[in-house]
C-alpha cells in the first residue's frame, strides 16, 4: 500500500538516513542507507525497513499533491498550459 507523505519529510529522510518501515508506515529507524532493504524496525521489529529512496521506488510512499502551496518562486502558473 502506498502511503502519501510529504517531499519535505522524504528529503529529510534521505539527508538523514532514516528508513521507512512498511508496517508502520513511517519512517522508524535512523542509520538507514537510501537503498536499503529489510531492516529491522525499532517499533514493531519486523525486518520491514527500507531506504526512503528505495521505498519511493518500491512504490511504498509517494508525495503528497499538496496543491498550490506556493513553493513556485515567481514563475507564472500560465507557463504550464502554453507547454507543448
Ligand atoms: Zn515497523
Amino acid at each position: 500500500m502506498t502511503k502519501a507523505i510529504r517531499e519535505e519529510e522524504y528529503r529529510m529522510a534521505t539527508r538523514d538516513f532514516v528508513g521507512w518501515c512498511t508496517t508502520c508506515e513511517d519512517f522508524t529507524r535512523d542509520c538507514t542507507e537510501g537503498d536499503a532493504e529489510a531492516y529491522d524496525c525499532p517499533q514493531c521489529e519486523g525486518n520491514t525497513v527500507m531506504g526512503a529512496e528505495n521505498a519511493l521506488i518500491a512504490g511504498e510512499i509517494t508525495f503528497k499533491n499538496e496543491g498550490h502551496n506556493g513553493r513556485t518562486t515567481g514563475t507564472k502558473k500560465d507557463s504550464e498550459t502554453e507547454c507543448c
